[in-house]
């Protein structure tokens, strides 16, 4: 035992010497950030130990950071970048617009230009709302669902991300001590301050499990709105709904007068019509952001006209206000990204994101260490678990000090990815930069081999 930790102590240290050996000045720049932003950071997700990365700027499918580093970037600020940094149609349009003008408080033609461009490749959504943020298409698309059922009650996955509003930051990632029986999980509060008076509205189930949703809406269903799924969970760990869940989850909230909410906010970029398209599934309405401002702050939801004609003046006339919403030059962004968003460039990102999960895995059996690639094309996550990841609890008993030292690893290998081993690709990369990527893991995971107990279930001999 000691010696296994002797061996995970000595990984660690070179791994993160190696990392502050090349990031000196981040390391500068994030210890004078302290000074004004509390642990000088400013967004969760973008903290790591020893110290964060500072960037410098991206072009295409790289990332330089601050000390003259250069990666490939497979994060894409967490799927928004479907054609990487500075994709030069999009600096076009906002160098275009910014010059006319960055917010206007009135209506601006680009604004239905986006509408049209998204209601014209979702095939469920008949009407659209812009906002600023995911966390805004959410919370406006569930406020919706409560407004046109006439119920409170909201239906989530245990692991679901849906942004930062009280409702659904409710059992994103809920220690398992606390999370209750897998078919029935307690709503766990994934902030202090998050009023205890909100959990009473939120029912969590474990997700791609049909007989605790399709049981607990029967019975309750005078009192719920709505269940919100993703199609492809992506904070827990890109693990994609199994086809007859989602289908099934359209059938029975269809059946007892429940609205169905996508989130595709991540997963919009894995088909040209989301992966509603693929899936086969129309939802009542659906939460959309990243991919469709062209990477500026964005959020919008749409479906079912008869649902979004509550926001209507003409008719419900619900308000849904925002200092930013339609912002032109994120419209022009968006214009920008989504038109050259063909159905040919989906196809060759969701390539490219098979060729590295393909590679992935062929690295785990050549290192002889057991680990899951899930996900659909071109969103996927690496996890360090024996056997097969279907709902956030497989995915939560992974080895978090190995994801964790994967990350620097990889970063020190030039290889930009998120912290909890999420990938994305981009339309921009070729197969030489996925190729090069599958190069690093697999020396990565050599390197972190000796931290792997020899009796250890990640180990496969
Ligand atoms: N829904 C999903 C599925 C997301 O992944 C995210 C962000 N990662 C959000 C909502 C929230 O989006 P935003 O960060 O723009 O508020």
């Amino acid at each position: 035992m000691s010696e296994h930790w002797d061996k995970v102590s000595e990984v660690r240290d070179v791994i993160e010497s190696t990392y502050r050996r090349r990031t000196p000045r981040s390391a500068e720049l994030h210890a004078a950030a302290q000074r004004y932003l509390p642990g000088g950071d400013t967004r969760t997700i973008t903290f790591f130990d020893p110290h964060p990365l500072y960037t410098e700027r991206g072009q295409g499918c790289r990332l330089y950071d601050v000390d003259g580093n250069e990666y490939i970037d497979f994060l894409n600020n967490y799927t928004s970048l479907i054609h990487g940094h500075a994709f030069p149609p999009v600096v076009e349009a906002i160098a275009r617009q910014a010059a006319l003008g960055t917010a206007y408080a009135a209506c601006a033609e680009n604004q239905q230009q986006l509408a049209e461009l998204i209601a014209g490749r979702v095939a469920s959504v008949d009407q659209i709302r812009f906002c600023n943020s995911g966390t805004e298409a959410t919370m406006n698309a569930v406020r919706a669902a409560r407004a046109f059922t006439g119920r409170d009650k909201l239906i989530k996955m245990e692991g679901g991300y849906h942004g930062t509003h009280d409702p659904v930051e409710v059992s994103v990632h809920p220690a398992l001590d606390q999370a209750g029986p897998a078919s029935h999980p307690n709503p766990v509060p994934d902030s202090p301050g998050i009023p205890s008076s909100v959990l009473g509205d939120v029912i969590v189930v474990p997700f791609n499990d049909r007989e605790a949703v399709g049981d607990l809406i029967r019975q309750r269903r005078d009192e719920i709105a709505a269940v919100l799924v993703e199609p492809v969970m992506g904070v827990a760990g890109a693990i994609p709904a199994e086809r007859e869940y989602l289908s099934y989850l359209r059938q029975v909230t269809a059946e007892n007068g429940v609205l169905l909410i996508c989130d595709e906010v991540m997963t919009f970029r894995l088909d040209w019509g989301g992966a509603q398209a693929i899936y086969e599934v129309e939802p009542d309405l659906t939460a959309l952001a990243k991919i469709i401002g062209g990477g500026l702050p964005v959020g919008a939801f749409g479906g079912r006209r008869e649902i979004m004609s509550l926001f209507s003046p003409l008719e419900g006339g619900m308000s849904q206000s925002g200092t930013f919403n339609g912002n032109p030059l994120t419209m022009a962004a968006g214009i920008a990204a989504m038109g050259a968003l063909t159905r040919e460039r989906v196809a060759h990102c969701n390539a490219l994101g098979d060729r590295l999960a393909d590679g992935f895995r062929a690295a785990f059996e050549e290192t002889e260490i057991r680990g899951q690639v899930t996900g659909l094309g071109s969103l996927f996550n690496v996890h360090f678990v024996a056997g097969p990841v279907r709902n956030y609890r497989d995915a939560a008993s992974a080895d978090k000090e190995l994801s964790r030292l994967l990350h620097l690893a990889l970063l020190n290998r030039g290889i930009f990815a998120a912290r909890r081993g999420m990938f994305n690709p981009s339309t921009v990369m070729a197969e030489a930069d996925v190729d090069q990527a599958v190069a690093a893991f697999k020396d990565a995971l050599l390197e972190l081999k000796p931290c792997i107990e020899k009796s250890s279930p990640h180990l496969l001999t």
